[in-house]
């Protein structure tokens, strides 16, 4: 034994174990009683599956040489894991079976309910799903350079609140992630989530480059210079990056935009020069760009929206008379898809590095033009009788690309790992916000193992992946 303890002090030793030796320290010792029968997740697709429970880990003491069984490399392994848990040094985690579903966490308002729609629904044949809906407003992203992100994402339940934590295998944002109205920037959690390599629909890079409209409509310029305006047809538009230069306009009426908002919010329509100037010194005031257009005497809005390879068209057209027809009462129809359609939203869908979800809006005038005015993304409304069939849409989109990705994790050569209690959301994983902890905003449990030798020294932080 002498002679193990003093080949494990040897980093070489280690790093010449065979393939999946290491992995062995974390499984459980032959020997040792099962674990409780709530150590192994359920496999109902939207029931929390309930997660190990998380008692402080068991204290190691060094163990008898086993006589049967294990033979002379659970001797061994017997011997690494004495020496690492005598000097304190290995992080000990409660060790389970590989957690059998994928997290999909979904962005939304909770009208809204996801999970129905992936019941029974399986990643990879035989991981179940399990939605996590929240709104931005009720998550909290903690994202390590490991590629481990965690959310914290608050609920109440039996009128409490709690904090539930786990780590999501992707993503689906419905909500807008930015809008210069009070508490509407969620970009944090654009970028936490991108930190954490978290995949989504649509790409979080491109959820962060819509954030800003002007930001976006350069893209659309340049579709517009590609396409030509005949088959592209842009409203014109002029860029202010603060107020100071808002001093003239060609002619009027204009609409001025204000900074990135939403829903009708920051549009004003402007007659005159003396409003444009008063209209200037109220931008003054928000430290933010403006865009202003013509105003479009509109017989009625397009919208195009296209998810995966489904196209639908709509028009909207006002009925209170107000000249933003997203706001008061307007009437909504589908409308033909037409080639013409087709290309605006297929070239607008390739911005970004891609939208798999998206629309072009644009406003037809009563003088018979088309004017393409945005393109929005995966947090665009749904509209029309269609919602229902939209939304599954998205769903089948999300549960091909989530496949897609699980084989290609299948696919990729493997490194040895070490089997983590599932960090997925489930009761006894619940914190309350008074503070009882469950390792909340902290790195989690195990996302790095640190094996060192009987000099306390690191023979190498082992990545450990959390599923
Ligand atoms: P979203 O909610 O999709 O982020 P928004 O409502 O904030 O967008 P816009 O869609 O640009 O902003 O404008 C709101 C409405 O105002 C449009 O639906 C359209 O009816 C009208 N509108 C916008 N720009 C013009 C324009 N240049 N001329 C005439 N009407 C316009």
């Amino acid at each position: 034994m002498n002679y193990l303890r003093r080949r494990l002090s040897d980093s070489t030793f280690i790093s010449n174990l065979p393939n999946g030796y290491m992995t062995d320290l974390q499984r459980p010792d032959p020997a040792q009683p099962p674990p409780p029968a709530s150590s192994t997740p359920a496999k109902s697709p939207t029931a929390a599956p309930t997660p190990p429970a998380t008692s402080p880990a068991p204290e190691r003491k060094a163990q008898p040489a086993q006589s049967t069984g294990a033979g002379f490399f659970s001797s061994i392994t017997n011997v690494v894991k004495q020496t690492a848990a005598s000097a304190g040094l290995v992080e000990q985690t409660q060790v389970t079976t590989p957690k059998k579903f994928k997290i999909l966490l979904v962005i939304d308002e909770p009208g809204q309910e996801w999970a129905k729609l992936f019941r029974g629904k399986k990643v990879h044949g035989d991981y179940d799903i399990k939605v996590e809906q929240a709104e931005f407003n009720d998550i909290n992203v903690v994202a390590h350079a490991n590629g481990t992100c965690i959310v914290n994402m608050q609920a109440v339940r039996n009128g409490t609140k709690v904090v539930r934590s786990f780590k999501p295998d992707f993503v689906l944002i419905r909500q807008h992630a930015f809008s210069m109205t009070q508490n509407e920037d969620f970009r944090n959690m654009i970028i936490g989530l991108q930190y954490g390599g978290v995949p989504s629909i649509n790409s979080l890079e491109s959820i962060y480059n819509l954030c800003d409209k002007p930001w976006a409509f350069a893209q659309l310029i340049n579709t517009c210079r590609k396409l030509g305006a005949d088959k592209f047809p842009l409203i014109e538009q002029t860029f202010y990056p603060n107020y100071k230069e808002m001093v003239s306009m060609p002619s009027f009426p204009v609409v001025v935009k204000i900074g990135h908002a939403h829903s009708g919010i920051g549009k004003v329509k402007v007659d005159n020069h003396s409003k444009f100037q008063d209209i200037a010194s109220v931008v003054a005031l928000t430290q933010t760009y403006t865009t202003t257009e013509p105003l479009i005497d509109s017989k009625y809005d397009i919208r195009i929206q296209k998810i995966g390879t489904d196209y639908k068209a709509y028009m909207r057209t006002s009925i209170s008379g107000n000249w933003k027809t997203n706001t008061g009462s307007a009437m909504l129809e589908q409308v033909a898809m037409t080639d013409r359609y087709k290309l605006w939203v297929d070239t607008c869908s390739e911005i970004f590095g891609g939208l798999e979800i998206c629309a072009v809006k644009a406003i037809h005038g009563k003088d018979g033009r088309d004017y393409i005015t945005e393109v929005v993304g995966s947090s665009m409304p749904l509209v029309g009788e269609h919602q229902n069939e939209d939304r599954q849409l998205i769903a089948d989109l999300l549960l091909a690309k989530m496949n897609q990705i699980a084989n290609n994790e299948a696919n990729a050569p493997q490194r040895p790992t070490t089997v983590q209690p599932s960090q997925g959301a489930g009761q006894k994983g619940d914190i309350t916000t008074d503070g009882i902890k469950n390792g909340v905003g902290r790195p989690p449990q195990g996302c790095l193992q640190y094996i060192l030798d009987c000099n306390g020294v690191a023979v190498g932080p082992k990545p450990v992946q959390a599923n």
